[in-house]
């Protein structure tokens, strides 16, 4: 019927616009490069900040104590506890609490906010079982994951650069992020001493090479992206500090403010982009990160029954809504194994009141969940590429057989399993079969908060 032929056509140059063949790839992954190396040439030099970690040696696995770790991401925030063996003996114990957080405090004022998180983490640390030893002698240290950009000003100071993934708290913008939480901290009567301050990718990065040496990289794909490496200090040229004696220093790249011609971008990413709380920025973390997949998908049926009167005469007014379909829904969706798509059907009910689905729509459905995830996935493949080939590890050097570690993280990556599959598949064709056996992409669950901890570990004060 006339209804088909216009939704088929709308699917048809949908996923045309969204296609990723290797050729397409490559020129983002050369363009990516381009960047990098144009980001730490010098600061403002790029889209991608290529932000100094101040971490310029990552744990050794001699790491022994009581260590605490806050993990503010941007869905939930994690409060953690580890017990460090030290010398090879690992974590002996950990504990950790997932709080929420309250959509009202993403837009409120700084003191809002820490004032909620010390709130949670004071109630955390009053609970200690007896499993835990204080380091005697010492305050409480804890590590502060703080998945935002931020310029720091040493391993345990930074300033706010700007906010993302639906956060927007201008007063704390500029602000150093440690003496906001510190502030929080005395005001609760918290005795507790920030150690270190750092990103996502960098804790998961650390928690990465706490137990496996040839961690070099790590990626984050949770509700926003983003990824660190280990770079040579001496290729940093914007670096006119003193050259770390390692010779290495951990950039954070902000992989997720990217943006080239050479994405594959389609009028509903666009229009996405254009009534988001950051219209312009953030356009590689809005293609491929948990916050806006589900996002997508929902333009594109709005399209589709609007245009096409996909779901009968008038457009469902629930569809209408921003931000209805979560990606948690489309990865179960996309994954319905079952002949009749019932999982389909039962999501389209609950969430849209939707309860007259055909098996033929629910299949038009699952088709664009397969669009918007596999284009995500094989540009997040992309970006890993980049990485892999800025440090030298896309190609083999005679006789060597060294090895490469990519810590992962976030609850896309561990959640979504065909995109997880579809962006292992795509950097193993981008490598080649040879190359693709020495990277190892290495789930870490809660590597950014358990690597904040050992880093506030390594860096700590008290020794
Ligand atoms: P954050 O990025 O806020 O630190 P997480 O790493 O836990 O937090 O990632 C949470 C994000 O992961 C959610 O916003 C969601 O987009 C995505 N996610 C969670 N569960 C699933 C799932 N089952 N399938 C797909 N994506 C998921
Ligand atoms: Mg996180």
């Amino acid at each position: 019927s006339g209804k088909w032929v216009k939704v088929m056509e709308i699917v048809r140059d949908f996923e045309e616009k969204c296609a990723t063949p290797v050729s397409r790839l490559k020129q983002v992954s050369d363009a990516m490069i381009v960047e990098m190396h144009a980001g730490l040439a010098s600061e403002g030099g790029s889209k991608l900040k290529m932000l100094i970690s101040y971490v310029d040696n990552l744990p050794t696995g001699r790491e022994k104590g009581l260590f605490y770790a806050l993990d503010l991401g941007g869905t939930n925030f994690r409060v953690l506890r580890l017990q460090l063996g030290g010398r090879g003996r690992g974590i002996l114990n950990q504990q950790f609490v997932e709080v929420s957080i309250p959509p009202n405090l993403m837009s409120g004022t700084s003191n809002a906010l820490f004032d909620f998180i010390v709130a949670e983490l004071a109630k955390f640390v009053s609970q200690e079982s007896s499993d835990y030893e204080p380091n005697p002698g010492r305050p409480r240290e804890l590590g502060f994951t703080f998945s935002f950009p931020v310029m720091q000003t040493s391993i345990a100071s930074g300033t706010l650069l700007k906010w993302t993934k639906g956060f927007s708290i201008n007063d704390a913008v500029g602000r150093d992020v440690v003496a906001e939480l510190t502030e929080a901290m005395e005001r609760h009567g918290l005795d507790m001493r920030v150690s270190a301050l750092v990103n996502d990718t960098v804790g998961t990065l650390a928690g990465a090479r706490f137990v496996n040496n040839d961690a070099v990289a790590a990626v984050i794909l949770g509700t926003g992206s983003n990824a660190a490496y280990v770079e040579r200090a001496n290729a940093i040229p914007k670096w006119h500090g003193p050259l770390p004696r390692s010779g290495e220093m951990v950039i954070n790249m902000e992989w997720g403010n990217f943006k080239s011609a050479h994405l594959p971008l389609s009028e509903y990413d666009l229009e996405m982009d254009a009534e988001s709380l950051n219209p312009g920025e953030q356009i590689y973390e809005k293609v491929l990160s948990g916050m806006y997949l589900g996002e997508i998908v929902r333009r594109v049926l709005c399209w589709m029954a609007q245009e096409a009167a996909f779901f009968g005469d008038t457009v469902p007014p629930k569809l209408k809504v921003p931000f209805t379909l979560g990606t948690p829904a489309i990865s179960a969706m996309h994954q319905d194994t079952s002949p009749d798509l019932k999982v389909v059907a039962d999501r389209f009910k609950e969430l849209f009141e939707i309860s007259s689905t055909s098996l033929q729509m629910r299949k038009v459905i699952v088709q664009i969940c397969n669009i918007v995830a596999t284009r995500g996935a094989r540009l997040a493949a992309a970006g890993i590429l980049s990485i892999l080939r800025k440090m030298g590890r896309d190609t083999i050097k005679d006789g060597e057989k060294q090895r490469t570690v990519v810590g992962m993280d976030g609850g896309l990556y561990e959640h979504y399993t065909k995109y997880r599959k579809c962006l292992e598949k795509c950097l193993n064709e981008l490598l080649g079969e040879e190359v693709s056996e020495t990277i190892a992409l290495q789930l870490s669950t809660d590597g950014s908060g358990i690597g904040a901890a050992i880093l506030a570990a390594s860096h700590s004060r008290y020794h």
